[in-house]
């Protein structure tokens, strides 16, 4: 089964955190003795702006990762690269060093990414190594679903549809987790002498940049530099590991899946997954929780349960930003998908913009779920439609300073998801809602939180306010309360908005 010469084969572990389904590694594997690595670059993810909850998850992750890949006699290396553009020459130098002649790895699709991947594969080539992709972040390979004229959608019906009739002629089928290796990969010849001698860091003042080799996962200073790691209560809300993941999936498939479709757009109740983080960071794959879906549906994916039914559709959310992503490099850069929207005159309201942020504008539902976001690292998908749009239209507040906060403070920050989400929201994006439809916070609480449950866990100075009151509290109640007087007046901002979007040149 293994290539006849005795190079090794790299897995290179990207926002793929899994064993299982993970058809990088499983290529690794057939191939030759593999070995797997992890590149630490905390200076490339402060410049995207990654939340400290999220690289604190993604490293609780490889923790668990590692202990697994141990069992099956893979080796987990990492490299700690101060300077990106140095990552290629460091990569280069690792798999000389290793003897690695095939490295594999997950595409991703963000063009710093892809810009990156092109720049690996020159180096490797250097030294008759090569890079190969493929496809574990989506169910279907973005490029290939496509209109008549061979685009990539920009309306979310027909591709779901597409995709739909794509994926019930071919189910995904997750792959297993791997067995362990009979044969480990050749020792390293350059590293030898040091690793022997039972160093398990080791510094290269001869690479490129600034370069750290470990054996074991670097510790957290590594990953977050002097940002402080989240407290214990909020690390406890997000399990790290594969079977984690697959057990807030089993519960989800047993307790919730069914109702779905009534109960997700309710913040007061445990309607949704909250899979996200795990799917962010790949420690699960879309595959399988799909698979999971049809197992539970008879294997249906246009009829039979409507909780079922409606779930896969929220993944093809998922699935058509991944796409749009890929066939818009410009979305990487921020830009709207329609341009026209960049001549909104955004207001520089440095005050409101704070005020929205520290979850203090008056509105109780938008403030509860901004501390929601801030508490927990995570916020339920009604409520970031509701804040994003009351950013964006109310406060005429550009997106993507929305978007940025956002970044900063997810645990489940995905680039593409958060990206199409804001644009839908700020109607700046495809199949984005009109930019007339702007949902009134007000009358969302009512609906999605009638009792004022929600309200009442992240706001408990409104606690004392009955159902009718809490929503909208009079001035006597906020004064007496010491909560704020609202930021700003709904009808006035909204047709401010109308304003503003309904002047642009162009559909907008
Ligand atoms: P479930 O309802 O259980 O859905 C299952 C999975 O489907 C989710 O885990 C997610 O991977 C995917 N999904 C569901 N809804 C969407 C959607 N509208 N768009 C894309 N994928 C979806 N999601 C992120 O994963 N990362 C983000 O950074 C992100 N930013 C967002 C910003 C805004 C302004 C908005 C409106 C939405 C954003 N979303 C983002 C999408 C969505 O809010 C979250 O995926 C969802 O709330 C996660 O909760 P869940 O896992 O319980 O989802």
């Amino acid at each position: 089964m293994h290539r006849p010469d005795s190079r090794n084969t790299l897995w290179w572990i990207r926002s793929d955190l899994r064993l299982g389904d993970n058809p990088a590694l499983d290529a690794a594997l057939q191939e030759a003795p593999t070995l797997a690595l992890f590149i630490v670059t905390p200076a490339q993810w402060r410049a995207h702006g990654d939340a400290v909850v999220k690289i604190d998850f993604w490293r609780r992750n490889l923790l668990a990762l590692a202990a697994a890949l141990a069992d099956r006699g893979i080796p987990l290396k990492f490299l700690s690269v101060d300077d990106w553009t140095a990552l290629p020459r460091a990569l280069a130098r690792f798999c000389r060093d290793h003897d690695v002649a095939t490295v594999h790895a997950n595409v991703e699709w963000a063009i710093n990414e892809r810009r990156r991947d092109t720049e690996v594969a020159a180096c490797l080539e250097q030294d008759q190594a090569t890079l190969t992709l493929h496809q574990g972040a989506t169910l279907l390979t973005p490029g290939t679903v496509v209109t008549g004229k061979g685009e990539c959608y920009k309306v979310f019906t027909p591709f779901a549809r597409a995709c739909r009739e794509r994926l019930i002629t071919a189910p995904p089928r997750p792959l297993p987790l791997p067995r362990a290796q009979t044969r480990g990969p050749r020792a390293p010849r350059a590293l030898h002498g040091a690793q022997t001698a039972g160093a398990d860091h080791v510094r290269h003042a001869d690479r490129p940049g600034h370069v750290i080799e470990a054996d074991a996962v670097p510790d957290e200073a590594a990953f977050l530099g002097r940002r402080k790691p989240p407290a214990d209560k909020l690390r406890d809300l997000w399990p790290a590991g594969e079977e984690a993941a697959h057990r807030r999936l089993d519960a989800f498939a047993a307790d919730a899946l069914a109702a779905y479709d009534t109960e997700r757009d309710r913040p007061d109740r445990d309607g949704t997954s909250r899979l996200s983080p795990y799917l962010a960071a790949g420690v699960l794959s879309a595959g399988q929780c799909l698979h999971r879906a049809l197992a539970a549906n008879h294997g249906e994916i246009d009829s039979g349960s409507q909780g079922v039914r409606t779930w896969i559709t929220e993944l093809l959310w998922r699935e058509f930003y991944q796409h749009l992503l890929a066939a818009h490099p410009a979305l990487s850069m921020h830009r709207p998908m329609r341009p026209e929207t960049d001549a909104v005159p955004w207001r520089d309201a440095a005050g409101d913009l704070e005020a929205w942020r520290a979850g203090r504008t008056g509105f109780p539902i938008v403030d509860a779920a901004m501390r929601q976001l801030a508490a927990t690292g995570w916020m339920h998908n009604r409520l970031r439609m509701v804040v994003a749009m009351f950013l964006s239209k109310n406060l005429l507040i550009d997106w993507r300073a929305g978007e940025a906060w956002f970044m900063e403070n997810l645990i489940d920050g995905d680039l593409a998801a958060n990206n199409g989400g804001w644009q839908w929201s700020a109607s700046t994006g495809a199949d984005a809602v009109p930019y007339f439809r702007i949902f009134n916070p007000e009358s969302q609480s009512r609906k999605f939180d009638p009792q004022g449950q929600f309200l009442r866990t992240w706001l408990p100075e409104l606690a004392p306010l009955d159902a009718r009151a809490i929503h909208a509290p009079a001035s006597e109640q906020r004064r007496r309360l010491g909560y704020p007087e609202p930021l700003c007046d709904l009808k006035e901002t909204r047709l401010r908005a109308l304003e503003a979007y309904g002047n642009l040149r162009g559909p907008a």
